[in-house]
Protein backbone atom coordinates (compact mmCIF):
# COMPACT_ATOMS: atom_id res chain seq x y z
CA UNK A 1 0.00 0.00 0.00
CA UNK A 2 2.84 2.65 0.92
CA UNK A 3 4.27 1.49 -2.55
CA UNK A 4 1.09 2.88 -4.34
CA UNK A 5 1.04 5.87 -2.16
CA UNK A 6 4.14 6.97 -2.75
CA UNK A 7 3.71 6.28 -6.28
CA UNK A 8 0.53 8.21 -6.52
CA UNK A 9 2.43 11.16 -4.66
CA UNK A 10 4.20 11.65 -7.41
CA UNK A 11 1.16 12.59 -9.85
CA UNK A 12 -1.81 15.02 -9.38
CA UNK A 13 -4.09 12.39 -11.34
CA UNK A 14 -6.08 10.81 -8.09
CA UNK A 15 -9.33 12.36 -9.41
CA UNK A 16 -8.82 10.94 -12.77
CA UNK A 17 -7.95 7.67 -11.21
CA UNK A 18 -11.42 7.81 -9.32
CA UNK A 19 -13.07 8.08 -12.65
CA UNK A 20 -11.66 5.52 -14.36
CA UNK A 21 -12.17 2.91 -11.26
CA UNK A 22 -15.71 4.37 -11.52
CA UNK A 23 -16.44 4.15 -14.68
CA UNK A 24 -14.68 0.47 -14.98
CA UNK A 25 -16.62 -0.45 -12.45
CA UNK A 26 -20.09 0.61 -14.05
CA UNK A 27 -19.19 -0.88 -17.59
CA UNK A 28 -18.66 -4.61 -16.33
CA UNK A 29 -21.82 -4.23 -14.49
CA UNK A 30 -23.79 -3.28 -17.76
CA UNK A 31 -21.54 -5.72 -19.48
CA UNK A 32 -22.43 -8.27 -16.77
CA UNK A 33 -25.71 -7.89 -16.93
CA UNK A 34 -25.72 -8.46 -20.37
CA UNK A 35 -24.07 -11.54 -19.94
CA UNK A 36 -26.72 -12.67 -16.93
CA UNK A 37 -29.48 -11.84 -19.22
CA UNK A 38 -27.69 -13.91 -22.14
CA UNK A 39 -26.91 -16.79 -19.75
CA UNK A 40 -30.62 -17.15 -17.89
CA UNK A 41 -31.96 -17.62 -21.93
CA UNK A 42 -29.84 -19.31 -23.26
CA UNK A 43 -30.82 -21.40 -19.80
CA UNK A 44 -34.93 -20.64 -20.20
CA UNK A 45 -33.95 -21.72 -23.84
CA UNK A 46 -32.95 -25.30 -22.53
CA UNK A 47 -35.06 -25.65 -19.90
CA UNK A 48 -38.31 -24.61 -22.12
CA UNK A 49 -37.38 -24.59 -25.99
CA UNK A 50 -39.15 -21.73 -27.73
CA UNK A 51 -42.32 -22.19 -29.14
CA UNK A 52 -44.48 -20.34 -31.54
CA UNK A 53 -46.61 -17.45 -30.01
CA UNK A 54 -49.37 -18.06 -32.11
CA UNK A 55 -49.69 -21.98 -32.94
CA UNK A 56 -47.79 -23.12 -30.10
CA UNK A 57 -45.48 -25.48 -32.21
CA UNK A 58 -41.85 -25.82 -31.45
CA UNK A 59 -39.50 -23.97 -32.99
CA UNK A 60 -36.17 -25.61 -33.91
CA UNK A 61 -32.93 -23.43 -33.61
CA UNK A 62 -31.31 -21.56 -36.45
CA UNK A 63 -34.57 -21.38 -37.73
CA UNK A 64 -35.78 -18.50 -40.24
CA UNK A 65 -38.55 -17.43 -42.65
CA UNK A 66 -39.04 -14.02 -44.74
CA UNK A 67 -39.73 -11.73 -41.87
CA UNK A 68 -35.87 -12.44 -40.07
CA UNK A 69 -35.81 -11.86 -36.59
CA UNK A 70 -39.56 -12.85 -35.53
CA UNK A 71 -39.01 -15.95 -36.71
CA UNK A 72 -37.99 -16.54 -32.93
CA UNK A 73 -41.31 -15.51 -32.34
CA UNK A 74 -43.51 -16.90 -34.77
CA UNK A 75 -43.51 -19.32 -37.50
CA UNK A 76 -43.32 -19.34 -40.62
CA UNK A 77 -46.91 -20.65 -41.56
CA UNK A 78 -48.91 -18.52 -38.84
CA UNK A 79 -46.83 -15.49 -39.94
CA UNK A 80 -47.72 -15.88 -43.96
CA UNK A 81 -50.83 -16.48 -42.63
CA UNK A 82 -51.17 -13.06 -40.42
CA UNK A 83 -53.81 -10.64 -42.46
CA UNK A 84 -52.16 -7.37 -43.75
CA UNK A 85 -54.25 -4.05 -42.17
CA UNK A 86 -55.87 -2.22 -44.76
CA UNK A 87 -54.52 0.75 -47.21
CA UNK A 88 -53.93 3.91 -45.44
CA UNK A 89 -57.04 5.82 -46.94
CA UNK A 90 -59.28 2.93 -46.04
CA UNK A 91 -58.45 3.23 -41.97
CA UNK A 92 -58.45 6.66 -41.89
CA UNK A 93 -61.78 6.99 -43.52
CA UNK A 94 -62.85 4.13 -41.05
CA UNK A 95 -61.30 6.30 -37.83
CA UNK A 96 -62.46 9.76 -39.02
CA UNK A 97 -66.35 7.65 -38.40
CA UNK A 98 -65.42 7.86 -34.72
CA UNK A 99 -64.62 11.76 -34.57
CA UNK A 100 -67.65 12.92 -36.32
CA UNK A 101 -68.02 16.72 -35.10
CA UNK A 102 -64.39 16.42 -33.09
CA UNK A 103 -61.57 17.00 -34.75
CA UNK A 104 -59.21 14.33 -36.64
CA UNK A 105 -56.05 15.92 -35.65
CA UNK A 106 -53.92 12.77 -37.59
CA UNK A 107 -53.38 13.39 -40.92
CA UNK A 108 -52.79 9.65 -42.24
CA UNK A 109 -52.56 6.74 -40.21
CA UNK A 110 -51.08 2.59 -41.43
CA UNK A 111 -50.91 -0.07 -39.93
CA UNK A 112 -48.93 -3.45 -40.46
CA UNK A 113 -51.89 -6.38 -39.65
CA UNK A 114 -55.38 -6.77 -39.16
CA UNK A 115 -55.77 -7.67 -35.73
CA UNK A 116 -57.91 -11.56 -36.68
CA UNK A 117 -61.59 -11.38 -34.89
CA UNK A 118 -61.75 -15.34 -35.37
CA UNK A 119 -59.03 -17.82 -36.43
CA UNK A 120 -60.10 -19.42 -39.11
CA UNK A 121 -57.64 -22.10 -41.02
CA UNK A 122 -56.38 -19.38 -43.70
CA UNK A 123 -55.44 -16.76 -40.72
CA UNK A 124 -53.31 -16.89 -37.56
CA UNK A 125 -53.13 -13.85 -35.21
CA UNK A 126 -50.62 -10.80 -34.07
CA UNK A 127 -52.96 -11.14 -30.71
CA UNK A 128 -50.56 -13.34 -28.80
CA UNK A 129 -47.47 -11.22 -29.82
CA UNK A 130 -48.96 -7.70 -28.80
CA UNK A 131 -49.75 -9.57 -25.50
CA UNK A 132 -45.78 -11.26 -25.44
CA UNK A 133 -44.74 -7.44 -25.98
CA UNK A 134 -47.07 -5.43 -23.33
CA UNK A 135 -47.21 -7.94 -20.40
CA UNK A 136 -44.47 -10.62 -20.68
CA UNK A 137 -41.91 -8.45 -21.00
CA UNK A 138 -40.33 -9.71 -24.85
CA UNK A 139 -39.39 -6.00 -25.52
CA UNK A 140 -37.21 -7.27 -28.47
CA UNK A 141 -40.01 -8.39 -30.04
CA UNK A 142 -41.92 -4.66 -29.77
CA UNK A 143 -38.13 -3.80 -32.28
CA UNK A 144 -38.58 -6.41 -34.49
CA UNK A 145 -42.25 -5.95 -34.80
CA UNK A 146 -41.23 -2.30 -35.85
CA UNK A 147 -39.07 -2.98 -38.37
CA UNK A 148 -41.74 -5.27 -39.69
CA UNK A 149 -43.66 -1.84 -39.99
CA UNK A 150 -40.61 0.19 -40.97
CA UNK A 151 -40.64 -1.82 -44.24
CA UNK A 152 -44.17 -0.96 -45.07
CA UNK A 153 -44.03 2.71 -44.02
CA UNK A 154 -40.80 2.51 -46.42
CA UNK A 155 -42.97 0.71 -49.30
CA UNK A 156 -45.57 3.80 -48.53
CA UNK A 157 -42.77 6.43 -48.76
CA UNK A 158 -43.94 7.67 -45.23
CA UNK A 159 -40.81 8.22 -44.57
CA UNK A 160 -40.15 11.88 -44.32
CA UNK A 161 -40.28 13.03 -40.74
CA UNK A 162 -38.43 14.84 -38.13
CA UNK A 163 -39.31 12.62 -35.36
CA UNK A 164 -40.87 9.44 -34.76
CA UNK A 165 -43.03 9.91 -31.22
CA UNK A 166 -43.98 6.55 -29.29
CA UNK A 167 -47.52 7.57 -27.87
CA UNK A 168 -46.47 8.29 -23.66
CA UNK A 169 -47.30 5.86 -20.91
CA UNK A 170 -48.02 7.38 -17.55
CA UNK A 171 -44.11 7.09 -15.48
CA UNK A 172 -45.66 5.56 -12.98
CA UNK A 173 -47.22 2.52 -15.69
CA UNK A 174 -43.95 2.91 -17.16
CA UNK A 175 -42.11 1.84 -13.78
CA UNK A 176 -44.61 -0.76 -13.32
CA UNK A 177 -44.05 -2.58 -16.57
CA UNK A 178 -40.46 -1.72 -16.75
CA UNK A 179 -40.61 0.18 -20.34
CA UNK A 180 -42.94 1.83 -22.68
CA UNK A 181 -44.04 -1.12 -25.83
CA UNK A 182 -44.14 1.85 -28.12
CA UNK A 183 -40.66 3.32 -27.83
CA UNK A 184 -39.23 -0.45 -28.72
CA UNK A 185 -41.55 -0.20 -31.93
CA UNK A 186 -40.42 3.24 -32.73
CA UNK A 187 -36.76 2.21 -32.15
CA UNK A 188 -38.12 -0.70 -34.72
CA UNK A 189 -38.98 1.84 -37.60
CA UNK A 190 -36.14 4.06 -36.90
CA UNK A 191 -33.80 0.93 -37.34
CA UNK A 192 -35.38 1.04 -41.68
CA UNK A 193 -35.96 4.79 -42.03
CA UNK A 194 -32.68 6.21 -40.45
CA UNK A 195 -34.98 8.83 -38.07
CA UNK A 196 -34.40 9.73 -34.46
CA UNK A 197 -36.69 8.87 -32.18
CA UNK A 198 -38.11 11.25 -29.14
CA UNK A 199 -39.48 10.20 -25.90
CA UNK A 200 -39.31 13.50 -24.63
CA UNK A 201 -41.14 16.07 -26.59
CA UNK A 202 -44.32 15.03 -25.06
CA UNK A 203 -45.63 13.00 -22.19
CA UNK A 204 -48.62 11.07 -20.32
CA UNK A 205 -49.84 13.15 -17.39
CA UNK A 206 -52.89 11.16 -16.41
CA UNK A 207 -52.62 8.08 -15.44
CA UNK A 208 -55.67 6.64 -17.43
CA UNK A 209 -57.33 3.53 -16.74
CA UNK A 210 -57.05 0.77 -19.34
CA UNK A 211 -59.21 1.31 -22.00
CA UNK A 212 -60.43 -2.34 -23.19
CA UNK A 213 -63.71 -2.58 -22.16
CA UNK A 214 -64.42 1.08 -22.52
CA UNK A 215 -66.72 2.21 -25.27
CA UNK A 216 -65.71 4.61 -27.85
CA UNK A 217 -67.32 8.10 -26.49
CA UNK A 218 -65.71 6.45 -22.66
CA UNK A 219 -61.92 5.88 -24.56
CA UNK A 220 -62.59 9.48 -25.70
CA UNK A 221 -63.28 10.84 -22.19
CA UNK A 222 -61.21 8.83 -21.01
CA UNK A 223 -57.70 10.17 -22.94
CA UNK A 224 -58.73 13.67 -23.56
CA UNK A 225 -56.03 16.17 -22.49
CA UNK A 226 -53.75 13.36 -21.34
CA UNK A 227 -50.96 14.72 -22.97
CA UNK A 228 -48.75 17.54 -22.46
CA UNK A 229 -45.21 19.32 -23.47
CA UNK A 230 -42.35 16.56 -22.47
CA UNK A 231 -39.20 17.67 -20.21
CA UNK A 232 -36.92 18.13 -23.40
CA UNK A 233 -35.53 21.36 -22.30
CA UNK A 234 -36.44 22.68 -26.23
CA UNK A 235 -39.39 20.44 -26.51
CA UNK A 236 -41.63 23.39 -27.50
CA UNK A 237 -39.33 24.51 -29.84
CA UNK A 238 -38.68 20.66 -31.19
CA UNK A 239 -41.86 20.51 -31.65
CA UNK A 240 -42.63 23.76 -33.28
CA UNK A 241 -43.24 23.45 -36.95
CA UNK A 242 -42.03 19.76 -37.15
CA UNK A 243 -43.49 16.68 -39.40
CA UNK A 244 -43.87 14.24 -36.72
CA UNK A 245 -44.60 9.87 -36.81
CA UNK A 246 -47.08 8.81 -33.61
CA UNK A 247 -46.17 4.92 -33.05
CA UNK A 248 -48.39 2.84 -31.02
CA UNK A 249 -48.78 -0.54 -30.87
CA UNK A 250 -52.45 -1.28 -31.81
CA UNK A 251 -55.00 0.73 -33.28
CA UNK A 252 -58.43 0.74 -31.90
CA UNK A 253 -60.94 3.72 -32.17
CA UNK A 254 -57.78 5.76 -32.80
CA UNK A 255 -58.73 8.14 -29.39
CA UNK A 256 -55.40 7.59 -27.44
CA UNK A 257 -53.73 8.79 -31.17
CA UNK A 258 -55.96 11.41 -31.37
CA UNK A 259 -55.64 12.99 -28.25
CA UNK A 260 -51.59 12.67 -28.15
CA UNK A 261 -52.02 14.55 -32.12
CA UNK A 262 -53.85 17.27 -30.44
CA UNK A 263 -51.90 18.15 -28.24
CA UNK A 264 -48.55 18.08 -31.07
CA UNK A 265 -50.83 20.36 -32.97
CA UNK A 266 -51.40 22.71 -30.42
CA UNK A 267 -47.94 23.00 -29.25
CA UNK A 268 -47.49 23.71 -33.16
CA UNK A 269 -46.45 20.39 -35.28
CA UNK A 270 -47.06 21.41 -38.57
CA UNK A 271 -48.07 17.57 -39.12
CA UNK A 272 -48.65 14.42 -37.45
CA UNK A 273 -48.77 10.74 -38.93
CA UNK A 274 -49.19 7.79 -36.91
CA UNK A 275 -48.61 3.94 -37.88
CA UNK A 276 -49.59 0.63 -35.42
CA UNK A 277 -48.39 -2.39 -35.96
CA UNK A 278 -51.96 -3.86 -35.64
CA UNK A 279 -55.39 -2.22 -36.47
CA UNK A 280 -57.88 -4.02 -34.25
ZN1 LIG B 1 -47.03 -20.96 -35.63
Amino acid sequence: MNFFREFFKNFDCKSEIYTFVVNFTLQNLRYNKVMLRLLYDSFLGMLAPRKCLACESLIPENYSHGSGGLAEYICGRCFDRLPPAPHPHDILSGVAKNFQGDTLAIHSLAARFQRAERIGSDSSSITPLLYALKYHGMQRLGRLLGQELGHLLLVLGANAYDAIIPVPIHSARERERGYNQSKHIADGIADILYLPVETRWIRRHTYTLSQTNFSREERKQNVHRAFMIGKAKDAGAQIKGSSVLLVDDILTTGATLNACAMTLLELGARRVDAATVAKA
